[in-house]
C-alpha cells in the first residue's frame, strides 16, 4: 500500500473522474475527495434538460453509484468546504479547522454563477441554476406554469426556456446582445436559435438588458427592461454566465488568470498542485493556446488527464473541445474552438430551415469548429477533421451527399 495521499478539492465531475482515473491508473494510496455540496458527485447537464423536464430520474445524473466510493476506497467528504491551501506544509485546511495532508493536490473547484446586480435582485423569486437543489426547486416552479422571465440567452437560459415551454409556462427571454449565443455561434446561428424559440412560443426580446426587478411584499412581480418595459413575472431565472472558483488557488499564490493557469499536464505553477475542469485555464497542445472550457466533456477528460499526470504519466492534454445542448426537438453537438475573427468562412452542410444540418467554421480552408444539429454520429469525424488541420474542399463539405470523411483534400 502506497503511503501517498492525493487530495481532490471539488467533488463534481472533474473531481470524481480524477478519483476514478487514479484507481484505474494503479494508485493504491489514500484519496480524499472533498466537496462542499451535500450530494455525491453528479453531472450538471441533466439539471437543465432531462431532470428539469421531469423525463429523467435523478439517479441518472450521478457520476458513480453511491457504493462506488467505498468500494474504491475513496474517502469522500461531502458538505465541507476547503478554506485554505498551506503549500509550505502541504496541507489543505477545511472549514472547522481540520488540516489534511497532501502529497499531490487537484483543484477541481469548478465555477459559480454570475449574480444579477440590479435594484430588486434580492427579491424572492429570482433563481439561478447550477446545483441539483436549484434544479429540483425550479422544476416545481415550472410545473406551476405562470409566466417565467429568463434573463440571458446563453445555453442555460435557452434550455430553461425550452423546459418551461414543455410545462406550458409562458416565457419571455431577455438577451442584451443582438442574438442569443452570439459570442459562441455568431449572428446567423444565433438568429437560428432565436427563431426556434419564437416558433415554440417564447417571447424573445433582443438587444435589451434589465434595469430593475420590482416586487410586492418581498417577492418579485415585474422585470423592468433597459428600454423601460415592465414584464410581469411569476418567476425569473438569470443565466448570466459563470466565474471560475479560483479563490483557493489565488490565496495560495498560484498563477490565476481567468481560471487557475495550468500547463499541458494540468499542473499549476506549484508542481504538486493540479487543476482540471471549469476552473482550469489549461494549455491545450492541439490548439497551441491556453483555454478555459466550461463544458461537461472537458471536466470529464481533464479530471482523468490530471489524475494521470499526478501519477507521472507523460501525456499532454490535447483534446478537441466538445459540448452539446438539447432544446425542444433539437439536439446539437459542437466540436472545436473558435473566437470571432479566428475564421474566414462559415459553411453549411444541409439547410438550417430543415433543422437537420451541420455548420463549419473554417480558417484558411481548415475546419476550426463544427456543429451538427439533429445529425448524428458525425462528431467523431468532425473532431478528426479539426485535429488533422487538413485543408478541405468547401464544395464537398457543403454537399450532404459527399461523405464527411472524404472532404479533406
Ligand atoms: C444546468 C447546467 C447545464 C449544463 N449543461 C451542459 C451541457 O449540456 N453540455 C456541456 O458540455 N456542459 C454543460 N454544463 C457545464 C458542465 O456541467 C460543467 O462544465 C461541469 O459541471 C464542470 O465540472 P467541474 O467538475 O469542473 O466543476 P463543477 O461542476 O462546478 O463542480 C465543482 C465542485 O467543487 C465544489 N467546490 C468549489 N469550491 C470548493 C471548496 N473550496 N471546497 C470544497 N468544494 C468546493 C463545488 O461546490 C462543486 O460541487 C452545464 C452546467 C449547468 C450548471
Amino acid at each position: 500500500m502506497s503511503e501517498s495521499t492525493f487530495v481532490i478539492v471539488g467533488a463534481s465531475l472533474a473531481g470524481a473522474k480524477a478519483a476514478e482515473a487514479l484507481r484505474d491508473g494503479g494508485f493504491d494510496g489514500r484519496i480524499i475527495l472533498i466537496g462542499e455540496e451535500q450530494q455525491r458527485p453528479y453531472e450538471r447537464p441533466p439539471l437543465s434538460k432531462g431532470y428539469l423536464t421531469g423525463k429523467e430520474a435523478a439517479e441518472k445524473a450521478y457520476v458513480h453509484e453511491e457504493s462506488w466510493y467505498a468500494e474504491h476506497n475513496i474517502d469522500l467528504r461531502l458538505g465541507i468546504r476547503a478554506t485554505r491551501i498551506d503549500r509550505e506544509h502541504r496541507e489543505v485546511q477545511l472549514e472547522g479547522g481540520e488540516r489534511v495532508h497532501y502529497d499531490k493536490l487537484l483543484l477541481a473547484t469548478g465555477s459559480s454563477v454570475v449574480r444579477l446586480k440590479v435594484p430588486g435582485s434580492e427579491l424572492e423569486g429570482l433563481r439561478y441554476l447550477r446545483t441539483f437543489d436549484e434544479s429540483t426547486e425550479l422544476r416545481a416552479v415550472l410545473a406551476e406554469g405562470g409566466q417565467l422571465v429568463v434573463i440571458g440567452g446563453g445555453w442555460i437560459g435557452l434550455e430553461v426556456a425550452s423546459a418551461a415551454r414543455g410545462y406550458g409556462a409562458s416565457v419571455v427571454l431577455i438577451e442584451q446582445q443582438a442574438q442569443p449565443l452570439l459570442a459562441v455561434l455568431g449572428p446567423e446561428l444565433g438568429a437560428f436559435y432565436a427563431q426556434v424559440h419564437r416558433d415554440h412560443g417564447v417571447d424573445v426580446r433582443l438587444g435589451v438588458g434589465v434595469q430593475a426587478i420590482t416586487g410586492d411584499g418581498g417577492r418579485l412581480t415585474t422585470v423592468v427592461t433597459s428600454d423601460g418595459h415592465e414584464v410581469p413575472a411569476d418567476a425569473v431565472v438569470a443565466g448570466l454566465g459563470i466565474r471560475p472558483n479560483v479563490e483557493l488557488a489565488a490565496d495560495a499564490g498560484l498563477l490565476v488568470d481567468d481560471g487557475v493557469v495550468v500547463d499541458e499536464y494540468l499542473r499549476t505553477t506549484d508542481p504538486d498542485i493540479y487543476a482540471a475542469g471549469d476552473v482550469a485555464n489549461a494549455h491545450n497542445s492541439l490548439l497551441g493556446r491556453q483555454i478555459r472550457v466550461e463544458h461537461w466533456a472537458n471536466a470529464k477528460d481533464q479530471g482523468s488527464a490530471a489524475a494521470r499526470s499526478m501519477l507521472g504519466f507523460d501525456e499532454p492534454f490535447a483534446k478537441v473541445p466538445y459540448f452539446y445542448s438539447d432544446q425542444y426537438d433539437l439536439g446539437m453537438e459542437y466540436s472545436g474552438y473558435v473566437r470571432p475573427g479566428d475564421f474566414d468562412s462559415l459553411i453549411y452542410r444541409g439547410d438550417p430551415a430543415s433543422h437537420e444540418f451541420c455548420a463549419f467554421w473554417l480558417n484558411k480552408r481548415t475546419i476550426v469548429a463544427g456543429m451538427n444539429v439533429n445529425v448524428w454520429d458525425v462528431h467523431p469525424t468532425i473532431r478528426a477533421l479539426i485535429k488533422s488541420a487538413a485543408p478541405v474542399d468547401a464544395d464537398r463539405l457543403a454537399d450532404p451527399a459527399a461523405p464527411l470523411a472524404d472532404v479533406a483534400d
